[in-house]
């Protein structure tokens, strides 16, 4: 029997033990580093010469590993691969799919620590925020698992006298999946296995940031008995082969999640139909956000400074979902500025690959650059009142930062930054602070401080966000509980996580007998 399901519990790093037990777990993968990993394809490993080398942030010269890079003839073969393996795949029933996904979530939960701590290499995350990545993907394993058995039954519709009517879903075929680095386990696996529990072979390129956590998944989804082929794996270069796989006449679709720009490029690119090509795409953009937490003049203010520091420095700013902008009402604009930087003064930086810091390094020279570029636009635009400081020497470290009295319209409060840095503006009212919340082209989540429920009830209408919240954060969504995407610039709204996410994959289809 399939128990309900239930997110993955947190480790609780108050406790030596887990410490230790995590610190045992860093020790292995350090014994682990610098290997070679192969492209896969059909389940055959194959070795490339051109590699791309994966470093730890916060230590540049320390190698994670070595990521064979696929060609366009490798995506090629991938392809033909993938449509072969949807021959079977597809005759699959659901609860023989779903029990694919439950003996992956059950393998990925023995190794959490294990893959928390690649994360905490590779991706510089800190132990609690890789703890929490590591453990919604295994709930993206157990939730869609159980999604698909309850849409493998198709939907209840009406007979009539002589006629009898069903409805039910079937896979659309071979589709690409280019998943972000920044949830380098949750967001590879939701992404992936939603449509392979569908039905659907795929096609998965992973960030060029963090190729060998993902390559960790596709272990785990072989050892768990996913059939040769349904899983193709192609680390590579997107200007080499990112388009070549969007383009390709037979992908289905493309589950996309990543920046605004890549996004729009994709779209735009999935809609020609190409010479061969006798289906429409579907294209997934889950893209950015430029997230604002409002704090009205009755809050509670101790909530509102922590919320507004958790939700802008956790995993160093670099969610969709951080706060990069936090509108205050004139009346406690200056009491939550200083309490958020009381708070943020005991934010400790460091390299998580060794210690259980609140802040590693941003992922790469790329980031670091062009968050430094921000900051240098936000003291001129506002005040730098907190931070500012940064040190590409051994790492890449960009100090939490916050500036004050910025104009709403400025760039700091319209463009995404995607690193810890946080802009203060003032509102005159709950008008005020709801229009300046809104007035970005971004529509991703967002949250309120108040303790004035008529204020919160319009908030619900008026706050265009796809994932709301109120007092609380806005960041660390869970599967199942808080279905997760935005609308507006910051995507097609999928929802991840949420009870319609697989229909994206999924064909309808209505049969009618008379009799
Ligand atoms: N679901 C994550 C959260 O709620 C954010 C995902 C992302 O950054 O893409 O914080």
């Amino acid at each position: 029997m399939v128990l309900p399901y239930k997110h993955e519990p947190f480790t609780d790093f108050n406790d030596d033990q887990n410490r230790a037990d995590y610190q045992d777990a860093l020790k292995y993968v350090t014994s682990e580093l610098g290997k070679d990993y192969p492209l896969v394809i059909g389940g055959k490993k194959i070795y490339t010469d051109d590699k791309l080398v994966s470093v730890n942030p916060a230590k540049k010269e320390q190698v994670i590993g070595n990521a064979s890079m696929a060609s366009t003839s490798y995506v090629e073969k991938a392809m033909d691969t993938a449509e072969n393996a949807f021959g079977e795949w597809k005759t699959w029933t659901a609860e023989e799919r779903a029990e694919v996904l439950f003996k992956a979530a059950a393998i990925a939960r023995r190794r959490k620590h294990e893959i928390s701590a690649w994360m905490s290499v590779e991706a510089n995350k800190p132990w609690g925020q890789a703890d929490a990545d590591t453990a919604e993907g295994i709930d993206f394993m157990e939730y869609y698992a159980r999604q698909m058995l309850r849409l493998g039954e198709g939907r209840e519709i009406n007979d009539r006298p002589g006629e009898n009517n069903t409805f039910f879903y079937q896979p659309l075929g071979p589709g690409v999946v280019i998943p972000p680095w920044n949830f380098a386990f949750a967001i590879v696996c939701g992404t992936t296995v939603g449509p392979i529990v569908a039905g659907n072979p795929v096609l998965m390129k992973p960030s060029e940031n963090t190729p060998v956590i993902a390559y960790k998944l596709v272990e785990i989804l072989e050892e768990a008995g996913l059939p040769q082929g349904v899983l193709n794996f192609l680390p590579g270069h997107p200007e080499d082969i990112g388009d070549y796989l969007v383009d390709h006449k037979d992908t289905h679709f493309i589950n996309f999640t990543g920046s605004r720009g890549t996004g729009t490029r994709i779209y735009e690119r999935a809609s020609v139909v190409q010479e061969g090509q006798t289906h429409l795409k579907r294209v997934v953009a889950e893209m950015g956000g430029k997230d604002t937490i409002i704090v009205d003049n009755d809050a509670d203010l101790d909530l509102a400074a922590k919320s507004i520091v958790d939700s802008a420095f956790g995993f160093q700013g670099q969610k969709c979902s951080a706060c990069s902008r936090a509108i205050i009402h004139e009346d406690v604009y200056d009491n939550v500025l200083d309490k958020a930087v009381e708070k943020a003064k005991f934010i400790t930086v460091g390299n998580p690959g060794e210690e259980n810091i609140y802040m590693g390094a941003v992922v790469n020279q790329k980031q670091f650059d062009k968050i430094k570029h921000y900051i240098d636009i936000g003291k001129r635009e506002g005040d730098l009142i907190f931070g500012g400081e940064t040190d590409d020497s051994q790492g890449y470290f960009i100090y939490p930062t916050i500036i004050k009295d910025l104009d709403p319209e400025s760039r700091v409060m319209q463009e995404e930054i995607f690193g810890p840095v946080v802009g203060f503006a003032k509102a005159k009212d709950f008008d005020e602070l709801l229009d300046t919340a809104n007035n970005t082209e971004y529509a991703l989540t967002g949250a309120v401080i108040s303790n004035n429920r008529a204020h919160l009830n319009r908030a619900r209408h008026e706050f265009e966000v796809g994932n709301l919240y109120f007092n609380r954060g806005c960041t660390g969504s869970i599967v199942g509980y808080q279905p997760f995407g935005g609308f507006k610039m910051s995507g097609t709204d999928a929802k991840a996580g949420g009870p319609d996410y697989l229909l994206n994959f999924l064909a309808p289809k209505t049969i009618s007998e008379s009799w």
